[in-house]
């Protein structure tokens, strides 16, 4: 049975898209990212790791490969219509959920000033019988969640970001993406081209496969039940009262 979703049909003036590896985003979010770019909306993508692991090739140098890896993901975010694209260089595969990096993600969104935040689910482990979520997926999240709460909006937390001259900022709105916890869709039917388009920007990963039928099956099923045919999921934090 369908999951019952509200439809999302506001822009938010501007977002901030935080993961682990270069093509998560594109992977989990990029149609509605696209959506929002198309109509105004301010977008930047924060990763947290150039993705140095991503090769089965014994002959390609990590450092190399992040480098390639940083190049896939400028093009594939300015494909969907992002402003700038900011990395961490902390090591793939390496994350974990530190003080360090919640305020690493901190000092990224007070610079901003994002009105909206997408990131992965800190919750998921694995799902069905085949996919154990990647760990740095999970530590991104965390660090993510809590660098948006309380990081970037208590004055006294990190007072070194003050003294960089970043004042506190409240993120409203959280998106967080690939998740079985979803109660919120975005309408992607105009925008799954370009989200195919951004993924096949990391060619280091995805070589000459079209990942547009795939992605479409996803975009499909997600919008099942609704009057439009493509859609992205989430659970949904509107953090207005904080
Ligand atoms: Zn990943």
């Amino acid at each position: 049975m369908a999951k019952s979703l509200e439809v999302y049909d506001a822009i938010p003036e501007s977002a901030m898209v935080i993961v682990a590896h270069p093509d998560d985003a594109e992977f989990m979010v990029a149609g509605t990212i696209a959506r929002w770019a198309k109509a105004g909306s301010r977008i930047v993508y924060l990763l947290v790791t150039d993705g140095d692991k991503g090769t089965s090739d014994p002959n390609v140098r990590g450092e190399d490969l992040a480098a390639l890896r940083r190049q896939e993901q400028e093009a594939a975010s300015a494909i969907v219509g992002a402003n700038a694209v900011e990395f961490l260089h902390y090591e793939d595969g390496m994350v974990i959920p530190s003080l360090e990096l919640r305020k690493d993600i901190a000092r990224v969104i007070r610079k901003h000033k994002p009105k909206a935040v997408v990131c992965q689910d800190p919750t998921r482990y694995y799902s069905g019988r085949g996919y154990i979520n990647h760990p740095d997926h999970r530590a991104v999240a965390e660090a993510a969640l809590g660098a948006i709460y309380p990081a970037a909006r208590d004055r006294l937390t990190f007072p070194e970001l003050l003294k960089e001259g970043l004042e506190p900022h409240k993120v409203q709105e959280v998106f967080i993406g690939f998740t079985e916890d979803e109660d919120l869709i975005v309408n992607v039917s105009d925008t799954i081209g370009l989200k195919a388009e951004s993924l096949k920007a990391h060619k280091s990963q995805v070589g000459d496969w079209e990942p547009l039928d795939m992605l479409s099956e996803w975009a499909k099923g997600a919008a099942e039940g609704q009057d439009f045919s493509h859609g992205e999921t989430f659970r949904y934090l509107k953090l207005d009262e904080l």
